[in-house]
C-alpha cells in the first residue's frame, strides 16, 4: 500500500485535531486505554506495528470527547410507534459515532393488521424500514462515513416474501443489509424437497405461502443482487453463551456479531501476515499479541461512552468483544499455501483455534483479577470463570486492513493488480507485493535475458489486470498458477469450507462474501446455502460475480 493511500485513509477518517501522523494516533488511543506505562508501550507498539488495529471507531474516537468506542450494535424494535421511533432516534445517535446498527423487525405486525387506537390498518414492517433508510441518509456516520444497518427478518413473519423482494430493485433500501432469520425447520423442509408444503398462512390476506415460494425468492435474490443474506436462527441460538438472557435474533450490519438486544461489541483484529516467520507462524508472537488484544478489547468496554443507558447497560452483563484476524490470504501466500486446498484450511483451523484457545485462557486469568462478567451465572462457561460471554469474530476489516496494508479479514485476495487514483486524481496500477516478489522470481528463475524477464512481468501483470486471474496463463509454472487464485478463481465451495473452519473456532460469526462465478445457477446458490447450513455456519452472504451495476469497475479498482 502506498503512503498516499493510507495518508488520504488517515486523513478521511481517523485523524483529530492537531494530529498530522499514525504515531498520533496510536498515541492518543494508547493513552486512552491503557492502565499502566507498560500496557501503554504494549498497545502502541501493537498498533504502530500494524500487527493488531482496533475498530475504526475506537480509532477515531478514544481519547476525544465522543468516546464512543464499539463498531457494532443491535437495537431492539417493538410493534407500537413509541418503541419504532425510539429505535430510530438511538439508531442515528449511533450512527453519529461511527458505530453500525442491526435490527429485527420481525416484532412489528404485519401489513394489513388491524391498528386499534386508529382504527386504520398496519403498513408492516417493510414500510418502516424505509423510514430508516432514510434516516441513515442524512446522517453520515460521525461526519466521516455512511451509516451501515442490518435489516432482519424472520421466516416466520407473514411478511417474509415481501421482505425478500425489498431489495429486488437496484437502490432501494440502499443503507441497508438484509438478512432472512431461517430456522432449522424450514431448512429441514427444502432439503426434503418440501417445497410445495404450506409455511404459513398470512393471518389478514389468507394468502398461503409455501417454503417453495419462500425459498426460491430467496435464491432468486440472491442470484439477481446478492441478497437477501441468510442467517441461521438455531445455530446462532446453539452457540448462544448466554441463554438465560434470552435467544439471540439479531446480528449487526455485516454479520460477524450475533447480538442480544442493545447489546454492542468492540472488535479488533491480528494482521496474520505479520506472525509469518520464514516458513511457519510465529506461535509465541501470536499468543502474546492475542493476550495483550484481550487486555486492550477488554479496557475498551470500561472507557467506552455508550450513547444511551440501554446499551451500557446490556453490554455490560456480557462484556463480549470480537478479536479476529486480517491480512490471512497474505499469510498463506507468504506460507506458500493454497486457500482452497486443505493444507490451507488445516493451517487455519490451527491457527483460529490458538487464537481462540488463548482469548479464553486470557479472559479467565482477567475474570481472576477483575471479576466474571456480570451474566456469567447461567451462561455456558459454568465453573470456569471468565471475564467475557464472548471473544472472537472474523471483522469485514474494509478500512482497518487498508491501513494495515493486508489482505482484508479471511477473505481471499480479490485481485493482484487494481487501479487505484492518487489524490489529484492520476490512475496508476497497484500490485500485490507478494504477488509482484514471487512473480518476479519465478520469470526470473526461467533463464531468459532481463530485457525478456521485464517483457513476460509486464505481460503477466496486464492480464491480470485486464482479466482477473493468472490460471490461463500456461508458461507460469503451475504451482505459482495454484497458489495466486483470487477471490473468483476459488470454487464456491471452498469458500464454504474455509468459512466454517473458522467459524468452528470463532465464538461469534464471520463477515465473509461466498463468490460465485457469473454463470452460477440458482441451483448452485440453493445447493451453496444448504451446505452453509450443514457446515454450521451462523449466517452467509452470496455474490455472484456481475450481477450487480457496478460490478465491471470493482474488479479493477478493489484488491
Ligand atoms: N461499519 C459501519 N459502517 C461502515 C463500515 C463498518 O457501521 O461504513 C460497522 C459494521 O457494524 C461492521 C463493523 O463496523 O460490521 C466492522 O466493519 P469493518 O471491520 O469493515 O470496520 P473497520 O474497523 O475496518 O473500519
Amino acid at each position: 500500500m502506498t503512503d498516499s493511500v493510507v495518508d488520504s485513509i488517515l486523513a478521511a477518517r481517523y485523524l483529530r485535531k492537531g494530529e498530522k501522523t499514525f504515531e498520533d494516533i496510536c498515541h492518543r488511543v494508547a493513552v486512552a486505554l491503557a492502565r499502566n506505562e507498560g500496557e501503554r508501550q504494549e498497545y502502541y507498539e501493537a498498533m504502530h506495528s500494524l500487527r493488531f488495529l482496533p475498530n475504526s471507531p475506537t480509532l477515531m474516537n478514544a481519547g476525544t470527547e465522543i468516546g464512543q468506542l464499539s463498531a457494532c450494535f443491535t437495537l431492539y424494535v417493538g410493534d407500537s410507534i413509541p418503541e419504532i421511533f425510539h429505535a430510530l432516534e438511538w439508531g442515528a445517535l449511533i450512527h453519529k459515532s461511527g458505530g453500525g446498527t442491526g435490527y429485527n423487525f420481525s416484532k412489528i405486525r404485519p401489513e394489513g393488521a388491524p391498528v386499534q387506537s386508529t382504527d386504520g390498518v398496519a403498513s408492516g414492517p417493510i414500510s418502516f424500514m424505509k423510514v430508516f433508510n432514510a434516516a441513515t441518509d442524512v446522517i453520515k456516520q460521525g461526519g466521516r462515513r455512511r451509516g451501515a444497518n442490518m435489516g432482519i427478518l424472520n421466516v416466520w413473519h407473514p411478511d417474509v416474501l415481501r421482505f425478500i423482494h425489498a431489495k429486488n430493485v437496484e437502490g432501494e433500501l440502499s443503507n441497508f443489509n438484509i438478512s432472512v432469520m431461517v430456522n432449522d425447520r424450514f431448512m429441514e423442509f427444502v432439503e426434503s424437497g418440501q417445497m410445495g408444503k404450506v409455511w404459513i398462512t398470512h393471518p389478514y390476506t389468507d394468502e398461503e405461502i409455501t417454503v417453495g415460494a419462500i425459498w426460491n425468492g430467496i435464491i432468486d435474490g440472491i442470484w439477481r443482487n446478492g441478497e437477501p443474506g441468510v442467517l441461521f436462527y438455531d445455530e446462532i441460538n446453539r452457540k448462544n453463551p448466554t441463554p438465560q438472557l434470552g435467544d439471540i435474533d439479531t446480528t449487526n450490519p455485516c454479520g460477524e456479531q450475533p447480538l442480544l438486544p442493545f447489546e454492542s461489541c468492540v472488535l479488533g483484529s491480528i494482521n496474520l501476515s505479520k506472525f509469518v516467520s520464514g516458513s511457519a507462524i510465529d506461535e509465541e508472537s501470536l499468543k502474546r499479541t492475542v493476550r495483550m488484544a484481550v487486555r486492550f478489547l477488554d479496557a475498551v468496554i470500561d472507557n467506552n461512552v455508550f450513547p444511551i443507558p440501554q446499551i451500557e447497560e446490556a453490554t455490560g452483563k456480557t462484556r463480549k468483544v470480537g478479536l479476529g484476524l486480517m491480512g490471512v490470504h497474505d499469510a498463506l501466500l507468504m506460507l506458500g499455501l493454497p486457500y482452497d486446498a486443505e493444507e490451507g484450511r488445516r493451517l487455519c483451523e490451527r491457527v483460529m483455534a490458538l487464537v481462540n484457545d488463548t482469548a479464553v485462557e486470557e479472559s479467565h486469568v482477567l475474570a481472576g483479577e477483575r471479576g466474571v462478567f456480570p451474566a456469567f451465572e447461567g451462561s455456558v462457561w459454568g465453573e470456569y470463570g471468565m471475564r467475557n460471554a464472548a471473544l472472537t469474530t472474523i471483522a469485514p476489516t474494509g478500512t482497518i486492513s487498508l491501513l494495515a496494508g493486508c489482505s482484508s479479514g479471511v477473505e481471499p485476495v480479490f485481485s493482484y493488480a487494481y487501479t487505484r487514483k492518487n489524490t489529484v486524481g492520476k490512475t496508476f496500477v497497484m500490485l500485490h507485493p507478494i504477488f509482484e516478489a514471487e512473480l518476479r522470481r519465478v520469470v526470473g528463475a526461467l533463464g531468459l535475458g532481463s530485457d525478456e524477464v521485464e517483457e513476460r512481468v509486464q505481460a503477466v501483470i496486464d492480464h491480470v489486470h485486464e482479466t482477473g486471474t493468472v490460471r490461463d496463463i500456461g508458461w507460469l509454472p503451475v504451482s505459482f498458477r495454484r497458489l495466486f487464485q483470487t477471490a473468483l478463481d476459488i470454487d464456491w465451495r471452498d469458500h464454504v469450507r474455509m468459512q466454517a473452519v473458522f467459524q468452528r473456532h470463532v465464538h461469534a460469526s464471520i463477515s465473509k462474501t461466498i463468490n460465485m462465478p457469473n454463470a452460477a445457477t440458482r441451483e448452485e446458490i440453493g445447493e451453496a446455502v444448504l451446505m452453509a447450513w450443514r457446515s454450521g455456519l451462523k449466517g452467509m452472504t452470496i455474490y455472484r460475480t456481475g450481477s450487480r451495476e457496478d460490478v465491471v469497475l470493482a474488479l479493477k479498482e478493489k484488491k
